[in-house]
């Protein structure tokens, strides 16, 4: 199962090949990044946020119409939320086979510390393959090292490690086996 990463115009520039590259990588899947052709609906003005949920729609819309198979990821540095949550770094729909990540906490900047690229493609990272992670239909892990724990804090997503542990590297290459094959 292929990767098709969408990357906005709103996202940090110049970061979307190392990005893709490493999230490749940490999946084991072929990957490949362009520009987002999608318009991203779901501004929601009273909060400065989008509706994630709305940008999955989206997502779900396109791979419809265009008969395409493959994961999408949007990748965006508008700030999301989904209805119930106050922010989100990400979202996934497994049913559509879609994910949005959002780099908007995602840098130093947010957290009123000097910038770092590698910090914030590193994050970028994580939070990419966690989605996907998703999207094969893993759950979230107790192993805070482990990309599918569940990151509530930047904190907590500076301690995952760009890495599955064996358990969820074993579902994962049973997921991606049974995609392949079908
Ligand atoms: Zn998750
Ligand atoms: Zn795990």
């Amino acid at each position: 199962m292929d990767l098709l990463i969408f990357w906005d115009s709103g996202a940090p520039a110049g970061l979307e090949l190392p990005v893709m590259r490493m999230v490749s990588g940490v999946l084991e899947i072929p990957t490949r990044v362009c520009a987002n052709p999608l318009i991203l609906n779901g501004y929601v003005g009273s909060r400065h946020q989008t509706d994630a949920s709305v940008l999955l729609d989206t997502i779900d819309m396109f791979k419809q119409r265009q008969g395409i198979r493959h994961l999408i990821l949007v990748v965006t540095g508008n700030d999301i939320f989904s209805t119930g949550t106050t922010s989100l770094f990400g979202l996934a729909r497994p049913s559509a086979g879609a994910a949005v990540v959002s780099t908007a906490r995602l840098t130093n900047e947010f957290y009123g510390r000097d910038g770092d690229e590698d910090d914030l493609i590193d994050r970028t990272v994580k939070e990419s393959a966690h989605e996907i992670g998703h999207l094969f239909g893993l759950d979230h892990c107790m192993t805070p090292e482990c990309i599918m724990h569940n990151p509530l804090t930047l904190d907590d997503l500076e301690r995952k490690k760009r890495w599955f542990c064996p358990e969820c590297k074993g579902l994962l290459e049973t997921a991606n086996l049974v995609h392949s094959l079908s």
